[in-house]
């Protein structure tokens, strides 16, 4: 998905990345949650249950799996689903975890199907077979892994099979930021880098960043960038303002993105229904960039609507885009 993130940007975030669940800004149910299973299992000198955390990217799904690990003191291993396309990859990977590890995997659903099957074995006995050799010779040899704990990170908790879902003890489902949390972020983030910024600008970056943490690091960046070249490098509301402007997120936040899916949808198919293929190819983006990065957002706007014939474009998107939407699309 074309959300990954420069080198710079990495390490940008990495200073950034809140270490304790007492740092982590809003996400207050997942937060009490996620304290309680840590806690109880702390008590109980048990490896807590398998974690499942879904929601769109950018929302702090690796940042709280690095948190469950830096509360549990306990080393983190991290992986991918797209690494994992063999059931040896990941076999390989369980006869390195220690007991009390925690592994996490992100896009977790990417996984190849055997990958899976194995996983969950594992997960639920802490012991795979694994099969080595083809055909008649090949022998399944027994692997015993010690008790360890899974983070899975998924855009969607729907893509993942059942059998694997229902192995995850807590599952937390991340939902995009309100404003006043992003406006949170945005100010402990500027702390964080010694940055002058008002507390309008600090709110104008935080609704501006389309819900999403990630999104508002990065604007402040940005911002950044524009106060240290075009003035004396302190944020107020006027510099955020020009800076957001010149980098084209609008005010609500959509990037280039997400307008050229709306613009395609209203512009090219007359507002839908098209196929989510068929929109993809029209902003030339993978149909899994436009479904997972910009879909989630334009649906939680009101701007866009999954129906069984295809996407359409409700009257606000038209409107937004400075279009009157056409005769028979309900207001
Ligand atoms: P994901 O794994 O869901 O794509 P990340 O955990 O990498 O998202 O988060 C992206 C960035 O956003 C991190 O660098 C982190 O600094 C910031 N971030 C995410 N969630 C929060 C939060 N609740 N509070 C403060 N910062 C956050």
């Amino acid at each position: 998905v074309a959300e990954a993130a420069s080198p710079q940007e990495s390490a940008f975030e990495q200073a950034l990345r809140p270490r304790t669940l007492d740092e982590l800004v809003g996400q207050e149910r997942v937060r009490e949650q996620l304290a309680l299973v840590l806690d109880a299992a702390v008590a109980r000198e048990r490896t807590p249950d398998h974690v499942l955390l879904s929601g769109p990217p950018g929302l702090g799904k690796t940042t709280i799996a690095m948190i469950i690990a830096n509360q549990l003191a306990a080393p983190l291993r991290l992986t991918s689903g797209p690494a994992i396309q063999h059931a040896g990859d990941l076999a390989a990977i369980l006869s390195g975890v220690n007991e009390g590890d925690v592994l996490f995997i992100d896009e977790i659903h990417r996984m190849s199907r055997p990958a899976e099957e194995l996983l969950y074995m594992a997960m639920e006995d802490f012991r795979v077979d694994v099969v080595v050799g083809k055909g008649p010779g090949a022998t399944a040899i027994p692997l015993q892994i010690p008790p360890f704990t899974v983070v899975g990170a998924t855009t969607r908790a729907g893509l993942l099979p059942g059998p694997l879902r229902d192995r995850f003890g807590f599952t937390a489902q991340l939902d995009y930021y309100e404003p006043s949390d992003l406006d949170r972020i945005v100010r402990r983030s500027a702390d964080l880098l010694d940055l002058q910024v008002s507390a309008e600008a600090s709110a104008e970056i935080g609704s501006r960043s389309r819900g999403t943490p990630r999104i508002a690091n990065r604007l402040l960046r940005r911002v950044r960038d524009y106060a240290e070249v075009r003035a004396d490098g302190a944020v107020d509301h006027a510099i955020a303002q020009a800076a957001l402007d010149l980098y084209e997120v609008d005010d609500l936040g959509l990037d280039r993105l997400d307008r050229a899916v709306l613009d395609a949808l209203c512009r090219n198919f007359g507002g839908g229904p098209v196929g989510i293929a068929t929109l993809a190819v029209a902003v030339s983006e993978e149909r899994e960039t436009v479904e997972e990065l910009a879909e989630p957002f334009l649906v939680r706007l009101g701007f866009l609507a999954r129906t069984p014939r295809g996407r359409i474009a409700t009257p606000a998107a038209w409107r937004h885009l400075g279009l009157t939407p056409p005769a028979g699309v309900d207001a």
